[in-house]
């Protein structure tokens, strides 16, 4: 029986017309049955860059973003030959991204509802362009398939938590069901967009930086898919990011945990959330470079053959920790409790956490820093202290809190550098230190030469 596969392409996938014919091509010899794509390489960060310059600077200068982007597409369009139909849906695209903008810098105002709303168009307006790369290369390949181009917001509902919406999933299976259950009978490929959800009221969200991949495995758990794919820059998971460590080895085959440990922990190759819906449906998942289809690539399962005790590395740059400390924590209960209230009220994730007599350290992102009101209200219960500059070094593979002498092996590599923090012991997968932000690299290399290179 066929096999339905999900298919996620990125920003340097979409790269220019001939990116996308490549990665079309992929899909095609794939045998996908829904395409999911992100914006243009530099789209999003540049309807950002419109946004922010709508809102605080002259209307001449967002003009030169417009202007920016516009050409981005029509290059791609024109390339493409692009059909009237889809033509018309990329300008009607146009008008929206500059009566947004127009909107924003009349009202000298760009809410995170607003900046959803202009930052969809990044991946609406290569969807459109990737509808037809898709239908060129069905045609070439005299395939009786037709390339259907789908609002992924009629399907994809989230909360309203703008800038980082939660996808709702009881929603998402019946809304996949009413508007893609024609993907069983394989005549079709679905080109939609990654990044992009709706609310109930019927609002424009996003999921978050580098959310195409959660929306593509969110999609692949609405539709039941048997694979997904996520088509990128580099051929696969490696050990560590090829771009610190040039001697970086594609991995064959990883486990969820251990892959969800390494996304969590800032391997960018996924985003943090993306393995959740594939657990959930136990769907397997393939990373591979959409410019060297051939390459192995890694298969992410539930099972795989071999657990080394170390399989990759990752760094989590811009951390901060915060030590908040406070005599009344000594022998009396409650203060953890105290703590952890605070933070879910402002709905900030701690990632690494240890506690003394008196003090708790977390790691936080430093945009938390930005969330006066989170230290304020911290420091009504404690005495609260920043360090900023941090990065948090994880080491991901198996057993690892049961292995004598890891730690030893580890800290003898990087004897010299200075170790803020260390969690060990939550994870069997996962040992993570904070090192400062100028180390991270070198402490990174080092460790990938002692654990991995050797
Ligand atoms: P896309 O636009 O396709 O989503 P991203 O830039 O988000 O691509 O992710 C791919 C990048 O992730 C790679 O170019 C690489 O630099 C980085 N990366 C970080 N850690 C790893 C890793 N362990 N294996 C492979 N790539 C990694
Ligand atoms: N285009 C979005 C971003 O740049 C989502 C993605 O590419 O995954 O963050
Ligand atoms: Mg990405």
């Amino acid at each position: 029986m066929a096999k339905l596969i999900v298919s996620k392409f990125g920003g340097t996938s979409m790269g220019d017309a001939e990116c996308m014919l490549r990665s079309a091509e992929v899909a095609y010899r794939q045998g996908s049955s829904m395409v999911v794509v992100s914006a243009t390489s530099g789209t999003t960060n540049d309807l950002i860059a419109l946004g922010k310059t709508a809102e605080s600077q002259s209307w001449s200068e967002a003009e030169k973003i417009i202007s920016k982007i516009h050409a981005r597409h029509v290059k791609i369009a024109s390339d493409l030959n692009l059909p009237t139909d889809l033509l018309q849906a990329l300008e009607t695209l146009f008008e929206e991204m500059a009566s947004l903008a127009k909107g924003i810098h009349l009202l000298k105002d760009c809410s995170v509802k607003a900046m959803d709303a202009l930052m969809s168009l990044g991946e609406r307006m290569s969807s459109v362009l990737c509808t037809e790369a898709m239908a060129q290369v069905l045609r070439k390949h005299k395939d009786a398939k037709s390339a259907k181009l789908v609002d992924a917001r009629d399907v994809l509902r989230t909360d309203d938590a703008f800038g980082k919406a939660k996808p709702i999933t009881k929603d998402i299976e019946a809304l996949s069901n009413k508007h893609l259950g024609y993907l069983r009978d394989f005549k079709t490929v679905v080109v939609t967009q990654g990044y992009i959800g709706r609310t109930e009221e019927g609002m424009t969200t996003t999921l978050g930086r580098g959310g195409s991949d959660y929306s593509a495995a969110i999609l692949a758990e609405g539709v039941s898919a048997d694979v997904l794919e996520i088509w990128t820059d580099v051929a696969g998971i490696a050990t560590t990011d090829p771009r610190i460590c040039p001697k970086a080895k594609p991995i064959d085959e990883i486990s969820f945990k251990e892959a969800s440990e390494l996304a969590t922990f800032g391997a960018k190759v996924l985003h943090p959330a993306t393995l959740l819906p594939a657990i959930r449906k136990n769907i397997p998942v393939f990373v591979g470079s959409s410019f060297d289809a051939e390459a192995r690539g890694t298969w992410v399962r539930k099972e795989v053959t071999d657990y080394p005790l170390i399989r990759a590395m990752a760094m989590r740059k811009k951390q901060i920790l915060v030590t908040l400390s406070t005599p009344e924590m000594l022998h009396a209960h409650g203060f953890l409790f105290q703590i952890f209230k605070i933070f879910n009220d402002h709905k900030v994730s701690i990632d690494a956490i240890t506690t003394s007599e008196i003090s708790v350290s977390v790691t936080l992102d430093d945009s938390t820093l930005l969330n006066k009101r989170l230290i304020a209200d911290l420091s009504e219960i404690a005495d609260v202290q920043v360090e900023e500059n941090l990065t948090l070094i994880s080491l991901i593979g198996n057993n690892i809190n049961h292995t004598p002498g890891l730690g030893k092996q580890i800290f003898e590599t990087i004897a010299d550098i200075n170790v803020r923090m260390i969690c060990l012991g939550a994870s069997k997968h996962n040992f993570c230190f904070l090192v400062s932000e100028d180390q991270s690299t070198e402490t990174i290399q080092r460790l990938h030469k002692k654990f991995v290179e050797a």
